[in-house]
């Protein structure tokens, strides 16, 4: 690469430019948003491709979703005008679930292991709280189910807890027995949960080291982005991927290492590790996101380069300006210097709307305004930061006819009918797996009952049978006739769809594509005519999810030919939260601030930019709560590009109840001027009119970044108080009469002052 131009390089600027090239063992690159991190990976990947320093198949490249995985790969094929195959560009998971499936039987699992999500993990805690009476003692599923994923993310079995823990205390030694017995169900069922995917791969590394040293061996290159939010258990994979491969493990590879491979001791050499991030970014410490996998990472990773990056390409210097402010308001970080080339472009549009419903009126009416001037929906993305915002948004987008998706919201896969379908996929492919069989008996309902279940599962477990095959022997049990009749005919599907997804090689059969699969179970259960039967619209909908699964299983098909049902199954289980199937052309994203991570739109809404909802509620008396929520609405204003809305509502119904919502701390850190408020808070509940001119004039006295940190500290007194615009107009919504509820939480708002 040497003199001469290089396109790869090209267009970069001097540190974009480094970071491409470096070539140490380790490169950190930190840098603020929209600052060309993603894309100096994805310049660097093909870089190296092209240079012939290595092969797509010694790369392994991690994104945070599958979604951004697939754009990258598109991203480094157009840069090198070739497919890139044998490349790994995928998620923790993803890359996790291929190693597992590959390795399985080496730690007896069968290739063929169910995926538990969390409404599985959910269901089968629940059978184990009842067994253990657990419930008496305050067990939830949920709750157990959370800490046990906490301690997974750490890498702590249930052996592991039960050494630290408190021995005399009852509730903790039966914290234990749940745990142990969860690990142990979970076995039997050949099943992995979500939290495992990472942590069993971890295990299997370190209890394997030839296992370890195939991996160690072939990716030469590990590339991770959004660093910042790696959790214990990912990076101890890292470290497990980026250490040599010794000599005594160098001695059974096959094939054989050439001399060209091995450093002076006979080892082959660590892997090169590239991980870039943004620790003001950091907005999954709820899911034991590490901060510290950033900052120590110099400490690591030795002779560790980095390089950071401070020109931001995404936004316009007044998006840019009110990020760089919001995120100023966190005392415990490193200051950043991001500008960018492009102009101030419009101010903030800011708006207050009467309740959510006219909080959404007015999104509605601006995305038609955009659309009209030119902008494509799919330019656009609505926020909020929870899911239960959505109903109004969806409600008014409906009316306006503006067509829109709901990433991550729609939890399609969550649906029971869908769930029902899937057990049968997923019994097929693993008969072992009990959550799934049990669904699926029910479904449709059949007459076979509970007792029924409990005498054909103790059969299965007496004489190690799979599921299936305890039904095809369920003759030798005492069932009456008309359940006898039932358990067969549904063994005889299940025995007709597992022959045609393996398909028979000695005929020349190839396993079936998933549709033909699917379809068949639709047809013989009829579950799709027994809803469509009862003339409910809500059953109406059911039957369409149901035809929508046979088309997702028919797209696969054409995508992936041959693929083949676990293929399949893996694909759904891993759809997270940013992935949608479906394409986004000509639409508007609506979505939740944790899934914005790493997208960006020209023209973005931020909705519900309230207390107790932005920051929430459950973070506001938590440690650090703030700062991380405050994290993500820097998260959530740097995904703008040209136009960024911050809108609230005065009024908030949540669960029935209407409450006065106060402006997020937030809005009161962004400099005024750059903020256009088209209705502000004060006049919303207030006198309106004359307020909206003396809003934007500019704050008196303490304003600017001077009283930013002053503002910080006070941010639950400040509203209404020092200056003249802003919401210290908010003096006028409390004199005026309102009722009930309002009235109520007015005066409460009064006292604070
Ligand atoms: P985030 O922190 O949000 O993940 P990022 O640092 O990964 O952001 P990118 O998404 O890589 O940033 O880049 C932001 C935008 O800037 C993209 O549209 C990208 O194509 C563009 N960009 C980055 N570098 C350059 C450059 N040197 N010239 C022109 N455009 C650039
Ligand atoms: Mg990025």
């Amino acid at each position: 690469s040497e003199g001469g131009p290089d396109p790869l390089l090209d267009g970069l600027n001097p540190s974009q430019s480094r970071a491409v090239s470096a070539r140490g063992p380790a490169l950190l690159i930190v840098a603020g948003a929209g600052s060309g991190k993603t894309r100096v990976l994805t310049h660097r990947i093909a870089h190296l491709i092209r240079n012939r320093e290595a092969w797509p198949s010694q790369i392994l490249a991690i994104t945070f979703t599958n979604k951004a995985a697939a754009e990258m790969r598109e991203r480094i094929d157009g840069l090198l005008g070739a497919a890139s195959e044998g490349m790994w560009v995928s998620t923790f998971h993803s890359a996790c679930v291929r190693i597992l499936r590959r390795e399985a039987e080496r730690f007896g699992y069968v290739a063929g292991f169910t995926i538990y999500d969390s409404a599985d993990s959910r269901a089968l805690l629940k059978r184990i709280i009842k067994e253990l009476d657990a419930d008496t003692y305050g067990f939830t599923p949920a709750n157990a189910g959370s800490k046990i994923s906490r301690l997974k993310n750490e890498l702590t079995d249930a052996d592991g807890y039960a050494a630290t823990m408190n021995a005399s205390d009852p509730r903790d030694r039966l914290f234990v027995e749940i745990f142990k017995t969860y690990e142990q169900e979970l076995r039997r069922a050949n099943a992995f949960d979500f939290d495992d995917l990472i942590g069993q791969t971890v295990q299997l590394f370190r209890s394997h080291p030839d296992v370890a040293a195939v991996y160690q061996r072939r990716f030469r290159h590990i590339l991770v982005d959004e660093y910042q939010d790696t959790n214990h258990a990912q990076y101890s994979l890292i470290r497990e991927l980026t250490r040599p491969v010794q000599a005594e493990q160098v001695e059974r590879l096959v094939p054989p290492a050439r001399a060209g491979e091995l450093d002076a001791a006979g080892r082959i050499p660590a892997a090169s590790l590239t991980v870039v991030g943004d620790s003001d970014q950091s907005i999954y410490a709820f899911r034991g996101a590490d901060i510290r996998n950033i900052v120590e990472f110099e400490r690591d990773f030795s002779g560790a380069e980095v390089v950071k990056l401070e020109q931001n390409y995404r936004s316009t210097q007044n998006i840019l300006s009110a990020a760089n402010a919001v995120i100023g308001n966190n005392f415990d970080r490193q200051e950043k210097n991001l500008w960018t080339a492009e102009g101030d472009g419009e101010r903030i549009v800011g708006f207050t709307g009467y309740s959510q419903h006219d909080e959404a009126r007015f999104v509605a009416e601006e995305v038609e305004d955009l659309h009209r001037a030119g902008l494509a929906y799919s330019d656009v993305a609505v926020f909020y930061r929870t899911n239960s915002q959505t109903r109004a948004l969806e409600e008014l987008l409906i009316r306006s006819a503006i067509p829109y998706r709901v990433l991550g919201g729609t939890k399609f896969y969550e649906r029971a009918e869908i769930k029902d379908a899937m057990a049968y996929l997923t019994s097929i492919a693993n008969p072992y797996d009990p959550i799934a069989w049990s669904r699926l008996l029910g479904a449709p309902k059949r007459g076979i009952g509970p007792m029924a279940e409990a005498h054909l599962a103790n059969f299965q477990e007496e004489h190690g049978l799979s599921f299936h095959e305890a039904m095809l022997r369920s003759g030798e049990l005492a069932f009456g006739p008309k359940v006898l009749g039932s358990i067969q005919s549904l063994a005889e599907l299940l025995t007709r769809a597992a022959k045609m997804a393996a398909g028979d090689p000695e005929h020349d059969q190839a396993p079936a594509p998933v549709g033909d699969l699917l379809k068949l179970i639709l047809d013989e259960t009829e579950m799709v005519e027994k809803l469509r039967a009862k003339r409910d619209p809500q059953d109406d909908a059911r039957a369409e999810n149901l035809e929508e699964l046979v088309a997702v299983a028919r797209e696969f098909d054409v995508k992936q030919p041959g693929a083949g049902l676990l293929a399949f199954l893996t694909e759904v289980s891993l759809v997270a939260a940013a992935d949608d199937l479906d394409d986004s052309s000509g639409t508007v994203s609506l979505m939740t601030m944790h899934t914005a991570k790493g997208l960006e739109f020209k023209a973005v809404f931020i909705t519900g930019v309230e207390e107790g909802l932005l920051p929430h509620q459950m973070s506001v008396d938590e440690v650090g709560g703030v700062n991380e929520e405050r994290r993500l609405m820097y998260v959530g204003i740097t995904r703008a590009r040209e136009r960024l809305y911050l809108t609230l509502a005065s009024t908030r119904a949540v669960f029935g109840d209407v409450s006065v919502a106060m402006p997020s701390r937030f809005l009161q850190e962004i400099p005024e001027g750059l903020i256009d408020w088209r209705q502000s808070p004060g006049e919303v509940t207030g006198r309106g009119g004359t307020e909206s001119r003396a809003l934007n004039a500019p704050r008196g006295g303490g304003s600017g970044s001077a009283g930013r940190s002053r503002r910080a500290v006070d941010s639950n007194v400040s509203f209404g108080s020092g200056g003249s615009g802003g919401f210290s107009s908010g003096s006028a919504a409390v004199s005026e009469p309102a009722s009930g509820n309002m009235q109520s939480a007015l005066d409460k708002w009064r006292e604070r002052k």
